[in-house]
């Protein structure tokens, strides 16, 4: 998702308290940044949040972090948060491939990809969020019994990432090919806006949830 690029975004994400700013990066202190001991779940590749505010309004007893390389995009979800305050979501504006310079060893309980770019070029695969490289980084921040789930309607990419799990050694809880047909795993399920815009194309979506 790349909005048109809104001029100034870049500064009012600089002046945002909602932001967690490069300088303030501490792996292993997010417990420090939030003032409690509470989950930390995140979501990579964020667009405008709308998952991320429905499930920590949803969750109080959780904290979340959204990741989001785009100012422009950031910018909702930061305005969201400013109509709609929480205590237990905050931002990052960076690129994921550095997302072991943020968060330390096992700190984080569960990484959320919603709707990932498909990126599909093949010399591209490599910046594509549920490929071996990122599940490597994965390993580092994801604690021992965490969980990855990844939705998708684009089912290269999905078959992709199914691949790569399995050549990173890591074992899927499930696997959909249709997760809006699955009763049981629609429970609880959170639309993101993505979600939303192809499942109402009639396109099924695709999602695993995994561990190592
Ligand atoms: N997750 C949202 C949803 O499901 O509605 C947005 C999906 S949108 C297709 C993908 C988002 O991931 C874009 O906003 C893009 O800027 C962001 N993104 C892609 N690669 C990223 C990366 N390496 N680091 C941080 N954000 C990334």
């Amino acid at each position: 998702m790349r909005l048109r690029n809104i001029s100034g975004s870049r500064e009012m994400i600089a002046d945002s308290g909602f932001v967690i700013h490069e300088e303030d990066w501490k792996p292993g202190g997010w417990h420090g940044i939030f003032g409690n001991d509470h989950p930390i779940q995140i979501e990579i590749g964020m667009g405008k949040g709308r998952f991320l505010h429905t499930m920590a309004k949803l969750h109080p007893e959780r904290n979340y972090v959204g990741i989001e390389k785009y100012s422009s995009v950031l910018l909702r979800a930061v305005q969201k948060m400013e109509e709609e305050p929480l205590p237990n979501l905050r931002f990052l504006r960076m690129d994921a491939e550095d997302i072991v310079k943020v968060f330390g060893a096992g700190e984080v309980d569960r990484i959320y990809l919603n709707f990932s770019d498909p990126w599909p070029k093949d010399r591209h695969a490599k910046r594509r969020l549920p490929s071996r490289e990122f599940l490597a980084r994965y390993d580092v921040i994801l604690k021992k019994e965490g969980r990855l789930e990844f939705k998708t309607d684009n089912r290269v990419l999905f078959d992709f990432a199914l691949g790569e799990m399995e050549a990173a050694g890591w074992k899927a809880d499930y696997v959909t090919f249709d997760l809006h047909g699955d009763e049981g795993l629609m429970e609880g399920n959170i639309m993101t806006e993505y979600e939303e815009k192809f499942s109402s194309m009639g396109n099924p979506i695709c999602k695993y949830q995994i561990y190592r």
